[in-house]
């Protein structure tokens, strides 16, 4: 089901709020790396192990700083067409290491596609938490295959599907109604943060598209984001030669 209304307002809301404090935040957090150096300058050694953990803990902070920005409005800055095999060809290997050896990765990018406008970083979010999701929905091993196709609407307009599929133990109807909701999380704490999803949604969506999910329990869930695009006419729409004489009768 196409993701609502009323939960993309709810995600648009939590999305400015969240960029406002994600700029604090991070400001107070570069405060706190650059007298990290400086203390370990003064200290010398003797305290390298805690400087450690203290920075590890920092940069944990501004990966979610960064997660809370992709919510808000303030993004698509890049969005440029892109070659989806080139990126792809270029994500492959990142995407794989997500996963471990119980895992098998499948990318199936169809030939020819048109370039979509979007965001290339924000991309490669969103697949990397759409393949994380993946991974944590198959402790067991299985699956994931992603797809990406182009799709004829009745319109006369395009889409660019992309597809997210895994084996794992799906979602029911409940969980896939909340799996949107900013900070809904089933995972253990510090694994899931309940922002990937709405990551995915909101950058869909800014990009002019939706997003859909299906999923069974113990089947497995698809996740699609698809962009739409103008169809180009055609080299013979667009010669003179080509224009049709005015049928009458
Ligand atoms: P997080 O991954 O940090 O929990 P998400 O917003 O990405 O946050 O996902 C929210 C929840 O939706 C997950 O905790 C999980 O319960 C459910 N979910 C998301 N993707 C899948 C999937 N592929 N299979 C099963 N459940 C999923």
């Amino acid at each position: 089901a196409e993701v609502k209304l009323a939960q993309a307002k709810k995600l648009e809301a939590v999305g400015q709020l969240g960029a406002g404090l994600a700029h604090d935040l991070n400001n107070i957090l570069q405060v706190v790396i650059a007298r990290l150096a400086l203390l370990q300058r003064r200290a010398g050694s003797a305290v390298d192990a805690d400087v450690e953990v203290i920075r590890r803990n920092v940069r944990k902070a501004e990966a979610l700083t960064r997660q809370l920005t992709l919510l808000s409005g303030r993004r698509h800055h890049n969005a440029r067409p892109l070659d989806l095999t080139e990126i792809f060809l270029s994500i492959a290997e990142g995407l794989r290491a997500l996963l471990a050896k119980r895992h098998e990765l499948l990318i199936d990018v169809e030939p020819g596609l048109p370039h979509i406008a979007v965001d290339a970083l924000e991309l490669e979010i969103a697949l990397t938490n759409l393949v994380t999701n993946a991974r944590d929905a198959m402790p067991e091993g299985g699956q994931v295959a992603i797809g990406v196709r182009q799709v004829p609407r009745p319109d006369g307009t395009v889409s660019i599907d992309i597809q997210v599929r895994d084996t794992g133990y799906g979602m029911t109807a409940e969980l896939r109604e909340r799996a949107f909701e900013p900070f809904f999380t089933t995972k253990e704490p510090g694994k899931g943060t309940g922002l990937g999803l709405p990551q995915v949604h909101g950058f869909v969506s800014a990009s002019g598209g939706s997003v859909s999910v299906e999923s069974e329990p113990d089947r497995g869930t698809a996740v699609t984001m698809s962009f739409p695009i103008h169809a180009e006419p055609t080299n013979h729409d667009l010669s003179p030669r080509a224009a049709h004489p005015l049928r009458t009768g």
